[in-house]
């Protein structure tokens, strides 16, 4: 095996030979946080966690490491925005069922002899976000021999790249990018930019996504996330 290769997998897929392997070339591990939200008629519920893991698996390909399957459990969802009227097609769970299963995940991952842990939400309402990034701050404090990183894709990228958005033109784009085959753009219409209060969009007009832009983005944020993930190995 050169030094060059990348050694990465699929956490659940890997046998245990294997994961000590990569552990021992690029001790990191990627969880991919997602949520089952409504996105409006033109993508699918699992937008977030799609896309987190189409990241996570295109970061591990390029830094190496080991990718876990894709938690779609979250909270803020927009289920909760009080005076929104998008009550359906999402499961809003409770700010302590996300910090304790962040918190059992991250330091679990340490305990498997992981250096860096990067949590990757690709849901980004608030609380959830905020909550996600203080429990690996704790868990920082708890275990000194792991960092443990929680972020938004949107986090590490220029804002010319990528905004936060909601179901607009950067998440469609990447929807697009990782599986184009759950979009329908049509549903939207020809009409008026689509809105928050009818839509679900937060953000640039999703009409203007397209696979090619979310394959940009998602090569920016390998590049990004590669930096970051080897800065955070060089310190511990
Ligand atoms: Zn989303």
């Amino acid at each position: 095996m050169s030094k060059e290769t990348v050694l990465w997998g699929r956490y659940e897929e890997l046998r245990p030979d294997q994961i000590e392997a990569i552990k021992s070339e690029h001790s990191v591990a990627y969880i991919p946080w997602g949520a089952i939200e409504y996105h409006g008629n033109h993508n699918p519920i699992g937008l977030d966690g799609i896309k987190a893991y189409g990241l996570c698996l295109e970061l591990a390909q390029a830094a190496g490491g080991c990718v876990l399957p894709t938690v779609y459990h979250a909270t803020s969802t927009i289920k909760a925005v009080k005076d929104l009227e998008h009550r359906r097609h999402s499961i809003e769970h409770s700010e302590e069922l996300l910090k304790l299963l962040a918190e059992e995940l991250f330091l679990q991952l340490a305990d498997e002899g992981f250096k860096v842990v990067l949590l990757l939400t690709g849901h980004a309402g608030q609380p959830h976000m905020d909550l996600l990034k203080e429990v690996a701050k704790e868990c920082e404090k708890k275990c000194t021999g792991s960092k443990f990183l929680a972020i938004a894709e949107f986090d590490i990228l220029d804002d010319s790249v990528l905004v936060a958005n909601h179901s607009a033109r950067g998440e469609t784009a990447l929807q697009l990018h990782y599986r184009s085959d759950l979009v329908a753009l049509e549903q939207l219409g020809e009409g008026d930019a689509p809105t928050l209060e009818k839509d679900a969009v937060w953000g640039e007009d999703p009409r203007l996504a397209t696979a090619e832009e979310g394959a940009l983005i998602a090569a920016a944020f390998v590049r990004a996330g590669k930096a970051k993930v080897d800065e955070l190995l060089k310190s511990v």
